[in-house]
Protein backbone atom coordinates (compact mmCIF):
# COMPACT_ATOMS: atom_id res chain seq x y z
CA UNK A 1 0.00 0.00 0.00
CA UNK A 2 1.26 3.53 -0.87
CA UNK A 3 -0.46 7.13 -0.41
CA UNK A 4 -2.80 7.70 -3.15
CA UNK A 5 -0.79 10.00 -6.20
CA UNK A 6 -2.93 12.15 -7.95
CA UNK A 7 -3.50 10.76 -10.71
CA UNK A 8 -4.38 7.16 -9.70
CA UNK A 9 -6.20 8.94 -6.88
CA UNK A 10 -8.49 10.48 -9.51
CA UNK A 11 -8.46 7.56 -11.60
CA UNK A 12 -9.95 5.34 -8.97
CA UNK A 13 -12.67 7.93 -8.13
CA UNK A 14 -13.79 8.19 -11.74
CA UNK A 15 -13.73 4.75 -12.87
CA UNK A 16 -15.63 3.91 -9.47
CA UNK A 17 -18.50 6.98 -9.95
CA UNK A 18 -18.59 5.27 -13.54
CA UNK A 19 -19.51 2.03 -12.07
CA UNK A 20 -21.13 2.72 -8.90
CA UNK A 21 -21.76 6.29 -8.67
CA UNK A 22 -25.27 8.18 -8.85
CA UNK A 23 -26.44 9.33 -12.50
CA UNK A 24 -29.80 9.37 -12.41
CA UNK A 25 -30.63 12.52 -10.17
CA UNK A 26 -32.58 14.96 -12.34
CA UNK A 27 -30.06 17.71 -11.70
CA UNK A 28 -27.43 15.26 -13.40
CA UNK A 29 -29.20 15.68 -16.86
CA UNK A 30 -28.26 19.18 -17.61
CA UNK A 31 -25.17 21.13 -17.94
CA UNK A 32 -26.87 24.30 -17.46
CA UNK A 33 -24.75 25.93 -14.65
CA UNK A 34 -28.74 27.40 -13.45
CA UNK A 35 -29.76 23.97 -13.07
CA UNK A 36 -27.23 22.82 -11.83
CA UNK A 37 -26.79 25.94 -8.78
CA UNK A 38 -30.35 25.88 -7.42
CA UNK A 39 -29.69 21.86 -6.87
CA UNK A 40 -26.06 22.28 -5.03
CA UNK A 41 -27.73 25.22 -3.08
CA UNK A 42 -30.44 22.80 -2.06
CA UNK A 43 -28.34 19.65 -1.31
CA UNK A 44 -26.31 22.47 0.82
CA UNK A 45 -28.06 21.50 4.33
CA UNK A 46 -30.42 18.90 2.77
CA UNK A 47 -30.40 15.52 1.95
CA UNK A 48 -30.85 14.11 -1.64
CA UNK A 49 -34.07 12.57 -1.05
CA UNK A 50 -35.78 15.41 -0.06
CA UNK A 51 -34.49 17.79 -2.41
CA UNK A 52 -36.05 15.94 -5.51
CA UNK A 53 -39.75 16.86 -5.31
CA UNK A 54 -38.73 20.76 -4.34
CA UNK A 55 -35.83 20.94 -7.11
CA UNK A 56 -38.44 19.71 -9.83
CA UNK A 57 -41.20 21.98 -8.70
CA UNK A 58 -39.06 24.98 -8.28
CA UNK A 59 -37.77 23.98 -12.22
CA UNK A 60 -41.49 24.03 -13.47
CA UNK A 61 -42.05 27.10 -11.60
CA UNK A 62 -38.58 29.20 -12.33
CA UNK A 63 -37.10 27.38 -15.42
CA UNK A 64 -34.45 29.91 -16.40
CA UNK A 65 -32.99 32.33 -14.05
CA UNK A 66 -34.50 35.69 -15.09
CA UNK A 67 -37.59 33.60 -14.29
CA UNK A 68 -36.32 33.34 -10.85
CA UNK A 69 -34.67 36.92 -11.12
CA UNK A 70 -38.50 38.22 -12.03
CA UNK A 71 -40.65 36.16 -9.45
CA UNK A 72 -41.87 38.15 -6.31
CA UNK A 73 -39.89 37.13 -3.08
CA UNK A 74 -43.26 35.51 -1.85
CA UNK A 75 -43.66 33.25 -4.55
CA UNK A 76 -39.44 31.98 -4.16
CA UNK A 77 -40.19 31.59 -0.64
CA UNK A 78 -43.44 29.95 -1.11
CA UNK A 79 -41.62 27.70 -3.61
CA UNK A 80 -38.68 26.93 -0.92
CA UNK A 81 -41.42 26.13 2.18
CA UNK A 82 -40.33 23.14 4.28
CA UNK A 83 -37.04 22.92 2.41
CA UNK A 84 -35.07 24.85 5.88
CA UNK A 85 -32.36 27.38 6.18
CA UNK A 86 -34.47 29.89 4.14
CA UNK A 87 -31.22 32.48 3.82
CA UNK A 88 -30.20 30.17 1.19
CA UNK A 89 -33.45 30.93 -0.83
CA UNK A 90 -33.44 34.71 -0.35
CA UNK A 91 -29.65 34.57 -1.40
CA UNK A 92 -30.36 32.37 -4.51
CA UNK A 93 -32.99 34.95 -5.16
CA UNK A 94 -30.46 38.04 -4.78
CA UNK A 95 -28.03 36.11 -6.76
CA UNK A 96 -30.60 35.38 -9.32
CA UNK A 97 -30.88 39.46 -10.00
CA UNK A 98 -27.39 39.94 -9.86
CA UNK A 99 -26.80 37.43 -12.78
CA UNK A 100 -30.26 39.27 -15.02
CA UNK A 101 -28.24 42.92 -14.21
CA UNK A 102 -24.67 41.91 -13.81
CA UNK A 103 -23.91 39.29 -16.55
CA UNK A 104 -27.20 40.03 -18.86
CA UNK A 105 -28.80 37.04 -17.25
CA UNK A 106 -26.00 34.58 -18.59
CA UNK A 107 -25.64 32.05 -15.91
CA UNK A 108 -20.90 32.22 -15.46
CA UNK A 109 -19.30 28.99 -15.14
CA UNK A 110 -16.45 30.40 -14.11
CA UNK A 111 -15.10 29.68 -10.34
CA UNK A 112 -14.16 33.77 -9.48
CA UNK A 113 -17.08 34.93 -10.77
CA UNK A 114 -19.55 32.23 -9.71
CA UNK A 115 -18.11 33.08 -6.01
CA UNK A 116 -19.01 36.61 -6.63
CA UNK A 117 -22.58 35.87 -6.27
CA UNK A 118 -24.38 35.99 -3.44
CA UNK A 119 -24.24 32.22 -0.86
CA UNK A 120 -22.01 30.43 -3.06
CA UNK A 121 -18.76 29.86 -1.38
CA UNK A 122 -15.14 28.40 -2.94
CA UNK A 123 -16.57 24.54 -2.82
CA UNK A 124 -19.91 25.29 -4.79
CA UNK A 125 -18.61 27.71 -7.46
CA UNK A 126 -15.91 24.63 -8.26
CA UNK A 127 -18.77 22.31 -8.19
CA UNK A 128 -20.63 24.54 -10.37
CA UNK A 129 -18.21 25.22 -12.58
CA UNK A 130 -17.12 21.56 -12.94
CA UNK A 131 -20.63 20.59 -13.49
CA UNK A 132 -20.81 23.01 -16.17
CA UNK A 133 -17.89 23.74 -17.76
CA UNK A 134 -15.82 20.88 -17.55
CA UNK A 135 -13.70 23.20 -15.11
CA UNK A 136 -10.67 21.62 -13.24
CA UNK A 137 -11.57 23.32 -9.94
CA UNK A 138 -11.15 21.24 -6.67
CA UNK A 139 -14.28 21.31 -3.85
CA UNK A 140 -14.22 20.72 -0.71
CA UNK A 141 -17.48 19.97 0.91
CA UNK A 142 -17.90 18.37 4.32
CA UNK A 143 -17.83 14.87 2.89
CA UNK A 144 -14.85 15.34 0.57
CA UNK A 145 -13.13 16.73 3.98
CA UNK A 146 -14.14 13.51 5.48
CA UNK A 147 -12.64 11.29 2.34
CA UNK A 148 -9.14 13.11 2.02
CA UNK A 149 -9.02 13.26 6.22
CA UNK A 150 -9.67 9.40 5.97
CA UNK A 151 -6.93 8.98 2.49
CA UNK A 152 -4.18 11.27 3.61
CA UNK A 153 -4.59 10.55 7.99
CA UNK A 154 -4.93 14.17 8.20
CA UNK A 155 -4.87 14.98 11.57
CA UNK A 156 -6.37 18.40 13.08
CA UNK A 157 -10.01 19.26 13.28
CA UNK A 158 -10.92 19.91 9.14
CA UNK A 159 -12.92 22.83 10.05
CA UNK A 160 -9.93 24.91 11.87
CA UNK A 161 -8.24 27.46 9.33
CA UNK A 162 -5.02 26.01 8.96
CA UNK A 163 -6.47 22.55 8.35
CA UNK A 164 -8.82 23.86 5.70
CA UNK A 165 -6.02 25.54 4.20
CA UNK A 166 -3.85 22.09 4.41
CA UNK A 167 -7.03 20.62 2.68
CA UNK A 168 -7.72 23.25 -0.04
CA UNK A 169 -3.66 22.57 -1.12
CA UNK A 170 -4.22 18.91 -1.05
CA UNK A 171 -7.55 19.23 -3.31
CA UNK A 172 -5.60 21.33 -5.41
CA UNK A 173 -2.74 19.00 -5.85
CA UNK A 174 -4.85 15.83 -7.08
CA UNK A 175 -6.58 17.55 -9.82
CA UNK A 176 -6.12 15.46 -12.39
CA UNK A 177 -5.17 16.13 -15.66
CA UNK A 178 -7.48 15.45 -19.04
CA UNK A 179 -9.86 13.79 -16.99
CA UNK A 180 -14.18 13.42 -16.64
CA UNK A 181 -14.43 16.98 -14.34
CA UNK A 182 -17.95 16.06 -13.69
CA UNK A 183 -17.61 12.56 -13.16
CA UNK A 184 -14.12 13.12 -10.91
CA UNK A 185 -16.41 15.94 -8.44
CA UNK A 186 -19.72 13.87 -8.61
CA UNK A 187 -17.30 10.50 -7.78
CA UNK A 188 -15.90 12.37 -4.84
CA UNK A 189 -19.08 13.47 -3.59
CA UNK A 190 -20.56 10.00 -4.08
CA UNK A 191 -18.05 8.61 -1.94
CA UNK A 192 -18.25 10.49 0.95
CA UNK A 193 -22.25 10.44 1.31
CA UNK A 194 -22.41 6.84 0.01
CA UNK A 195 -19.23 4.84 1.31
CA UNK A 196 -16.98 6.89 3.45
CA UNK A 197 -20.18 7.88 5.77
CA UNK A 198 -19.05 9.65 9.23
CA UNK A 199 -20.23 5.69 10.81
CA UNK A 200 -19.72 2.70 9.77
CA UNK A 201 -18.11 3.55 6.41
CA UNK A 202 -17.86 0.94 3.46
CA UNK A 203 -14.06 0.24 3.33
CA UNK A 204 -14.46 -3.29 2.09
CA UNK A 205 -16.16 -1.77 -1.32
CA UNK A 206 -14.07 1.48 -1.61
CA UNK A 207 -11.90 2.44 -4.76
CA UNK A 208 -9.61 3.86 -2.59
CA UNK A 209 -9.16 0.81 0.12
CA UNK A 210 -5.60 0.45 -0.95
CA UNK A 211 -4.53 3.62 -0.42
CA UNK A 212 -6.14 4.45 2.37
CA UNK A 213 -3.75 5.86 5.04
CA UNK A 214 -6.67 5.40 7.86
CA UNK A 215 -7.71 2.16 6.57
CA UNK A 216 -4.05 0.91 6.95
CA UNK A 217 -3.48 2.62 10.15
CA UNK A 218 -6.55 1.03 11.44
CA UNK A 219 -7.57 5.10 12.17
CA UNK A 220 -10.90 5.59 10.25
CA UNK A 221 -13.20 5.93 13.92
CA UNK A 222 -11.13 8.77 14.68
CA UNK A 223 -10.48 10.52 11.52
CA UNK A 224 -11.82 13.47 10.67
CA UNK A 225 -10.51 15.06 13.74
CA UNK A 226 -13.84 16.01 15.97
CA UNK A 227 -14.51 19.81 16.79
CA UNK A 228 -12.31 20.76 19.85
CA UNK A 229 -14.87 21.26 22.75
CA UNK A 230 -15.08 24.75 23.32
CA UNK A 231 -13.00 26.06 26.59
CA UNK A 232 -14.66 25.63 29.37
CA UNK A 233 -16.06 28.67 31.10
CA UNK A 234 -14.06 29.82 34.32
CA UNK A 235 -15.78 30.86 37.46
CA UNK A 236 -14.35 32.25 40.97
CA UNK A 237 -14.32 31.27 44.43
CA UNK A 238 -12.93 31.80 47.68
CA UNK A 239 -12.13 28.97 50.04
CA UNK A 240 -11.12 29.87 53.76
CA UNK A 241 -8.14 28.41 55.82
CA UNK A 242 -9.38 29.21 58.97
CA UNK A 243 -7.07 27.92 62.01
CA UNK A 244 -7.81 28.24 65.63
CA UNK A 245 -5.35 28.67 68.33
CA UNK A 246 -4.36 25.27 68.90
CA UNK A 247 -4.12 24.60 64.63
CA UNK A 248 -7.33 22.58 64.18
CA UNK A 249 -8.67 23.80 60.94
CA UNK A 250 -12.18 24.77 60.25
CA UNK A 251 -14.04 22.52 57.43
CA UNK A 252 -17.80 22.26 56.15
CA UNK A 253 -19.99 19.53 55.08
CA UNK A 254 -20.81 20.79 51.75
CA UNK A 255 -24.40 20.09 49.98
CA UNK A 256 -25.37 16.31 49.43
CA UNK A 257 -25.96 17.65 45.75
CA UNK A 258 -23.89 19.73 43.73
CA UNK A 259 -20.32 20.18 43.38
CA UNK A 260 -18.01 18.16 46.02
CA UNK A 261 -21.70 17.04 47.17
CA UNK A 262 -21.60 15.33 50.33
CA UNK A 263 -17.52 16.03 51.22
CA UNK A 264 -16.08 18.27 54.07
CA UNK A 265 -14.15 21.03 52.26
CA UNK A 266 -13.21 24.63 53.38
CA UNK A 267 -15.82 27.01 53.89
CA UNK A 268 -16.39 29.13 50.69
CA UNK A 269 -17.43 32.18 49.68
CA UNK A 270 -18.05 34.15 46.49
CA UNK A 271 -14.99 36.63 45.19
CA UNK A 272 -15.74 40.03 46.76
CA UNK A 273 -17.58 39.19 49.69
CA UNK A 274 -16.19 39.44 53.07
CA UNK A 275 -14.59 37.03 55.68
CA UNK A 276 -17.28 34.70 57.14
CA UNK A 277 -17.91 33.99 60.80
CA UNK A 278 -17.56 37.99 61.44
CA UNK A 279 -13.94 37.53 61.15
CA UNK A 280 -12.08 40.75 60.74
CA UNK A 281 -9.45 41.02 58.64
CA UNK A 282 -6.09 41.16 60.77
CA UNK A 283 -5.06 37.79 60.66
CA UNK A 284 -5.87 37.12 57.25
CA UNK A 285 -3.16 36.24 53.89
CA UNK A 286 -3.50 34.71 50.84
CA UNK A 287 -2.56 31.35 50.97
CA UNK A 288 -2.74 29.88 47.03
CA UNK A 289 -4.60 30.66 44.12
CA UNK A 290 -5.45 27.29 42.63
CA UNK A 291 -7.32 26.47 39.60
CA UNK A 292 -9.54 23.38 39.61
CA UNK A 293 -10.90 21.69 36.24
CA UNK A 294 -14.52 20.33 36.14
CA UNK A 295 -16.44 18.67 33.56
CA UNK A 296 -18.44 21.72 32.65
CA UNK A 297 -16.36 24.87 33.98
CA UNK A 298 -12.80 25.36 35.65
CA UNK A 299 -12.57 26.48 38.78
CA UNK A 300 -10.19 29.39 40.18
CA UNK A 301 -9.69 29.58 43.49
CA UNK A 302 -8.73 32.02 46.20
CA UNK A 303 -7.53 30.47 49.15
CA UNK A 304 -7.44 32.96 51.70
CA UNK A 305 -6.10 31.97 55.34
CA UNK A 306 -7.11 32.76 58.83
CA UNK A 307 -5.25 32.19 61.91
CA UNK A 308 -6.96 33.19 64.83
CA UNK A 309 -4.58 33.90 67.03
CA UNK A 310 -3.61 36.50 64.98
CA UNK A 311 -6.95 38.36 65.18
CA UNK A 312 -9.46 39.26 67.40
CA UNK A 313 -12.06 37.12 66.11
CA UNK A 314 -13.46 33.71 67.96
CA UNK A 315 -15.17 31.44 65.89
CA UNK A 316 -17.48 28.28 67.59
CA UNK A 317 -18.92 26.03 65.54
CA UNK A 318 -21.19 27.11 63.27
CA UNK A 319 -24.09 24.54 62.07
CA UNK A 320 -22.83 22.09 59.75
CA UNK A 321 -19.34 23.06 60.46
CA UNK A 322 -16.55 21.36 62.77
CA UNK A 323 -13.01 21.87 63.99
CA UNK A 324 -10.68 19.53 62.86
CA UNK A 325 -7.12 18.73 64.29
CA UNK A 326 -4.58 17.14 62.12
CA UNK A 327 -5.10 13.73 62.74
CA UNK A 328 -8.84 13.98 62.05
CA UNK A 329 -7.86 15.78 58.63
CA UNK A 330 -5.71 12.97 57.36
CA UNK A 331 -8.76 10.81 57.30
CA UNK A 332 -11.66 13.63 56.40
CA UNK A 333 -12.93 12.75 53.36
CA UNK A 334 -12.16 16.23 51.01
CA UNK A 335 -11.87 17.54 47.79
CA UNK A 336 -8.79 16.91 46.03
CA UNK A 337 -7.75 20.11 45.67
CA UNK A 338 -8.67 21.14 49.45
CA UNK A 339 -6.81 17.93 50.44
CA UNK A 340 -3.34 19.56 48.25
CA UNK A 341 -4.26 22.52 50.71
CA UNK A 342 -4.38 21.49 53.62
CA UNK A 343 -1.41 18.99 52.97
CA UNK A 344 0.48 22.07 52.01
CA UNK A 345 -0.87 24.40 54.98
CA UNK A 346 0.28 20.89 57.51
CA UNK A 347 3.49 21.45 56.25
CA UNK A 348 4.41 24.78 56.16
CA UNK A 349 3.03 24.50 60.03
CA UNK A 350 5.74 21.82 60.56
CA UNK A 351 8.51 23.89 59.11
CA UNK A 352 7.87 26.68 61.13
CA UNK A 353 7.55 24.32 64.13
CA UNK A 354 10.54 22.73 63.70
CA UNK A 355 12.18 26.58 62.80
CA UNK A 356 11.10 27.67 66.48
CA UNK A 357 14.02 27.58 69.70
CA UNK A 358 13.39 23.97 71.39
CA UNK A 359 11.84 26.55 74.54
CA UNK A 360 9.29 27.79 72.82
CA UNK A 361 7.84 24.89 70.92
S1 LIG B 1 -11.15 2.90 2.71
FE1 LIG B 1 -12.78 3.39 4.15
S2 LIG B 1 -12.04 5.16 5.31
FE2 LIG B 1 -10.75 4.97 3.49
S3 LIG B 1 -11.69 6.33 2.02
FE3 LIG B 1 -12.55 4.31 1.66
S4 LIG B 1 -14.43 4.22 2.89
FE4 LIG B 1 -13.22 5.97 3.59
Amino acid sequence: MKPATEQEFAQAVVAWQRTHGRHDLPWQATRDPYRIWVSEIMLQQTQVSTVIPYYQRFMARFPDVTALADASDDEVMQHWAGLGYYSRARNLHAAAQDVRDRFDGRFPTDPADLESLRGIGRSTAAAIAAFSANARAAILDGNVKRVLSRVFAIDGFPGSAPVERQMWALAESLLPEAVDMPAYTQGLMDLGATLCTPKRPRCNDCPLQTRCEALRLNRVAELPVARPRKTPPRRAAVLWLIVDTSGRVLLEKRPPVGIWGGLWSLPQTEPGQAAPYGIDGKGLERFAMIEHAFTHFTLEIDVQRVELARCASQVTEPDGLRWFDELELAGAGVPKPVRTVLESHLAQRRAEDAALPRAAR
